[in-house]
């Protein structure tokens, strides 16, 4: 994403190109690698990259804080990608964002929870977020459908800083683009008792990386900051692949932003 040659890569890491590609793909290593001299040629933080390389992973979170919050992880073909389903627990109305890879999933807990779809958000149109879409929407026809306002997606598009009620919930975006161009992070406050306001980055950011991207990366990355990293630092940060995550960990550990 920041144009670096491949083989200036793989010599900082003292490794041949076929080594890299190998690297890459397998996530193993041929040898114990010293990463600290790859990091500014990266644009990461060293002694965050090492720390992520020594295993740092955030802290589990309790999502029982949250009680009408779901994460559903779909899988296929190797890939697992989470969809989010929030809701309010007196009027049981519900909002979809994203929709994974297993449709099923998104209708039974709907059905076991006893909700009415209202809305549905999409962070991004990378098939993975919304291969289940026409059969949601199929079985829901009467929810909205919202998307960036650069989505391809026809209907709906986000104006910035709209909010949505859901009930007692409160639904906000922001445009998020740099992993995809229709990127799309949703934020969800007021929560009962409390409970910390929620981030729907889609792949914006990940726990410890963000999203890959062709290029652009330095506008990505502020845009991150700017829009998602600015939340207040207890906002519990869902993104559509790995950990779960906060913005006060994001702040202190990943490497994108040292
Ligand atoms: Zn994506």
């Amino acid at each position: 994403m920041h144009g670096v040659p491949a083989d200036a890569v793989a010599k900082s890491l003292g490794l041949t190109t076929p080594e890299l590609k190998a690297f890459e793909q397998s996530g193993t290593p041929p040898r114990t690698l010293d990463f600290v001299p790859v990091a500014p040629l990266l644009k990461l933080s060293a002694p965050r990259l090492e720390n992520l390389l020594r295993g740092w992973h955030p802290p589990a979170v309790d999502l029982t804080l949250w009680r009408e919050l779901r994460q559903l992880t779909s899988h296929r073909d190797g890939l697992s990608v989470h969809c989010y389903l929030v809701w309010d627990e007196v009027t049981r109305e519900a909002a979809l964002f994203d929709t994974g890879l297993e449709p099923d999933l998104v209708l039974n807990a709907i059905t076991e929870n006893d909700l009415t779809l209202r809305q549905i958000f999409v962070t991004h149109s990378h098939f993975d977020h919304i291969d289940g879409l026409e059969v949601i929407r199929a079985r829901h026809p009467r929810a909205h459908l919202h998307t960036s306002a650069a989505s391809a997606l026809p209907q709906h598009r986000n104006k910035p800083n709209d909010f949505l009620q859901l009930g007692s919930l409160r639904i906000t975006n922001r445009e998020t683009p740099g992993h995809a161009e229709d990127g799309a992070t949703y934020i969800v406050g007021n929560f009962p008792e409390d409970a910390a306001r929620v981030a729907l980055v889609g792949d914006a950011l990940f726990a410890g990386s963000i999203g890959g991207m062709g290029g652009g990366g330095d506008a990505a990355r502020a845009k991150i900051r700017e829009q998602i990293l600015s939340l207040p630092s207890d906002t519990l940060l869902c993104p559509g692949h790995g950990p779960l995550t906060t913005v006060a960990e994001e702040k202190e550990h990943n490497p994108f932003f040292g």
